[in-house]
């Protein structure tokens, strides 16, 4: 049995690594337990608004990230057949930078950022017993620890929502995203001009195209696209070409030729989940898609995962560890409204198509936020 206060962190996403990264540093003792044997560096970018750069910035990543990324000074709406301009949404003067990023570049980045020793591949959480004193967590291995308490940061399919609210599976959306990367010496023949964060819309699906390197030399594509349900064994499916010019038909010769120029393409079943009941139950909280999964149609669902754990982090400094209870009503408290928020207009897909005024999202800094009181939770 442990004689320090520990905290365990289940899953090393984005929001995991978040959270270990940002609690070490406030001095909790933390290990992070990752089912995967490792990462590998899936082929897809991300963009991080400011309003999560500010959190990197506390982190010691900003400038790294700013080096790493393309930085596009708007984001663009188009119709995705006459082309014609629906949006051009400032980007700049939120506090921080907007980048967009290869998101296993990203990820590497924020693991890198956990003391060496505390993160633990191949632990798959099987089960959770709570007692007066201490959480014990079992691993498929049949490893056993113990931690004062258990984030929940694995994912849509979570172990520790499970454990607080029932077996439930997500819902399917009833859209896909196809993502592909493409090297920018794949598209020099077409001389195409377009800009370097653009959302191509019609009236039922979308794509979206960004940079994800500083050096611009990768581009990134990722749709939207009504579907039938399949019988979804894993994230994703090799989608091909052809599904992709028949999905975007009519589309713009600038969406062509991205199709045209793709190498190899997956397809992803958009899932979600209706806000939950509660973020928590005794020692166990939730964080990022574990508690709010979204279709990624806003690109903040990494972004809330990254804020929920500077907000955790916080609630946590703020009581201490011995008041864990304390700590998650406030940290409730200060994310429900918000998240579930974002959840909502993500799911919409409306974000930024037509002018809007992005300033509750990016000019948002987590840490210049007054705690409200976490009673009423
Ligand atoms: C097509 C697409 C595009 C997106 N684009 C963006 C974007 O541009 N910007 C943005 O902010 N967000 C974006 N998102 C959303 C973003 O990917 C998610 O919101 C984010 O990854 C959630 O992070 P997380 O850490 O909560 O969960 P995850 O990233 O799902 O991480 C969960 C981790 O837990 C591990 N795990 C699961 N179960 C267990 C277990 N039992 N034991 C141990 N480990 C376990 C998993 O292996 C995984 O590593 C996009 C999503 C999709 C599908």
């Amino acid at each position: 049995m442990p004689s320090t206060q520990k905290i365990a962190i289940v899953g090393a996403g984005l929001g995991g690594a978040a959270a270990a990264t940002l609690l070490q540093q406030a001095g909790f003792d933390v290990d992070i337990y990752e089912q995967a044997p490792e990462f590998s560096r899936l082929g897809a970018g991300i963009h991080m608004g400011p309003n999560i750069m500010k959190i990197f910035r506390r982190m010691g990543i900003e400038k790294q990230l700013d080096l790493m990324g393309s930085h596009p000074d708007f984001w663009f709406s188009r119709d995705g057949q006459t082309g014609d301009y629906l949006s051009r949404i400032p980007l700049k003067d939120y506090g921080a930078s907007y980048i967009t990023v290869h998101r296993g570049d990203l990820h590497a980045l924020q693991m890198s950022t956990i003391k060496p020793g505390t993160v633990h591949f191949n632990k798959r959480l099987e089960t959770l017993e709570e007692t007066d004193t201490q959480v014990r967590l079992t691993f498929a291995d049949g490893e056993v620890t113990y931690a004062d308490i258990v984030i929940g940061a694995d994912g849509i399919n979570s172990r520790i929502r499970e454990e607080l609210l029932g077996a439930e599976k997500p819902l399917y959306s009833g859209w896909v995203a196809h993502r592909a990367l493409i090297r920018g010496d794949q598209l020099a023949k077409y001389d195409l001009k377009f800009e370097d964060c653009i959302k191509w819309w019609t009236e039922d699906r979308h794509m979206m195209v960004y940079y994800t390197t500083g050096k611009r030399d990768e581009y990134y594509y990722v749709t939207g696209v009504p579907h039938p349900e399949w019988d979804f064994q894993g994230a994703f499916v090799d989608s091909s070409r052809e599904e992709m010019f028949e999905a975007f038909q009519g589309y713009h010769p600038t969406v062509q030729a991205l199709i045209e120029s793709t190498q190899s393409v997956t397809k992803w079943p958009l899932r979600n989940r209706n806000p939950l009941p509660l973020w928590s139950r005794g020692r166990l909280v939730l964080l990022g898609d574990a508690c709010h999964p979204m279709k990624p149609h806003m690109a903040q669902g990494a972004g809330m995962a990254i804020e929920d754990a500077a907000m955790l982090t916080r609630c946590l400094q703020e009581v201490g560890l011995s008041d864990y209870r304390t700590a998650f009503e406030l940290y409730e408290a200060n994310r429900k409204e918000r998240a579930s928020r974002v959840q909502a207009v993500s799911n919409a897909n409306t974000w930024l198509r037509t002018q809007e005024d992005p300033a509750w999202v990016y000019g948002y800094d987590l840490y210049a936020q007054p705690l409200k009181s976490g009673v009423a939770a």
